[in-house]
């Protein structure tokens, strides 16, 4: 008989959570166990990405893997958590497609985010580029290097870099700046998004809607999603989604932190497993099911 899992559903961070360190898109091997997980839970990616960028990088391969006809199951169970938590998407059956089901606002009255989008490209070139028609709700500024053919600790030095210089700038604009706006570093670039519209919030609106849509029951602090991302480092774009006050939160990124939260993933050997390497191993623990 399966060995039912302690987790009710679970969420991912995308880039070097799903993917390998420096890979775009997830490998075949992961792609198909979110599959075989989401027909057991629902899962989420909870990203500094755009929805366009997730269909186009991590969608399209997993439903690669999926049979046509476990497709609209699938895709009823799939949920997308995007620009690092302020807008959540479900997919809508009655119209074939994902829908909104929360959105955060910018705080406009606090700096205008188009003003602060101008101010930053100026301050960041050379190392940055900002994204200024693909996000609706954050700021992203890529690391330059990113959309090249680089190496990837130049990617991670740049983004660094970027992350320094948009902390420096907000706080000449205001010493509460943090107040209003939290800025995330996730290695390939730096994600500035609403304080309420952070990774942290995406977990409650996920338990939030799969308590009114799928009734299913958690506790107050939803420990029955687990939850996966690699940048739990003070400044890192999953601190927040990883600090454990929502979610069991796991780590697989290098940093290692001296709180009880996140846990780190182990081989047999004790050895901390990294990336998709790590999120592939804590998946099959989790769910005997799957392997
Ligand atoms: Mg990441």
């Amino acid at each position: 008989m399966k060995k039912l899992s302690k987790f009710k559903a679970a969420m991912f961070d995308f880039d070097g959570t799903v993917t390998e360190k420096g890979s775009v898109a997830p490998s075949e091997e992961m792609a198909k166990i979110l599959y075989k997980l989401a027909q057991e839970v629902p899962i989420a990616f909870c990203t500094g990405r755009q929805k366009s960028s997730f269909e186009e990088h991590g969608l399209k391969i997993i439903l690669s893997n999926v049979e046509p006809s476990k497709r609209q199951k699938f895709l009823e169970n799939l949920y997308l958590i995007s620009e690092n938590g302020s807008i959540g998407y479900a997919f809508n059956t009655d119209i074939d497609e994902y829908e909104e089901f929360y959105r955060v606002l910018w705080p406009e009255n606090f700096v205008e985010r188009k003003w602060l989008m101008d101010k930053l490209s100026v301050l960041t070139e050379g190392s940055g580029k900002v994204y200024y028609d693909k996000h609706e709700v954050v700021i992203v500024i890529g690391s330059r290097y990113h959309d090249e053919d680089k190496d990837i600790r130049d990617v991670y030095a740049t983004s660094d870099k970027i992350y320094g210089i948009v902390v420096k700038f907000l706080k000449e604009v205001s010493e509460n700046y943090e107040d209003f706006i939290t800025v995330g570093n996730s290695g390939i670039g730096v994600v500035i998004m609403p304080k309420n519209g952070n990774k942290d919030k995406g977990i409650q609106m996920f338990g939030q809607l799969l308590k009114e849509k799928n009734g299913i029951d958690f506790d107050s602090t939803l420990s029955e999603i687990l939850v996966v991302g690699d940048n739990p480092q003070p400044g890192g774009n999953d601190h927040d989604f990883l600090k454990g006050t929502y979610g069991t939160p796991y780590n697989v990124g290098e940093y290692i932190s001296d709180t009880k939260f996140p846990l780190n993933v182990y081989d047999k050997n004790g050895t901390k497993l990294l990336h998709a390497t790590g999120t592939i191993r804590l998946i099959k623990e989790s769910f005997n099911s799957i392997d």
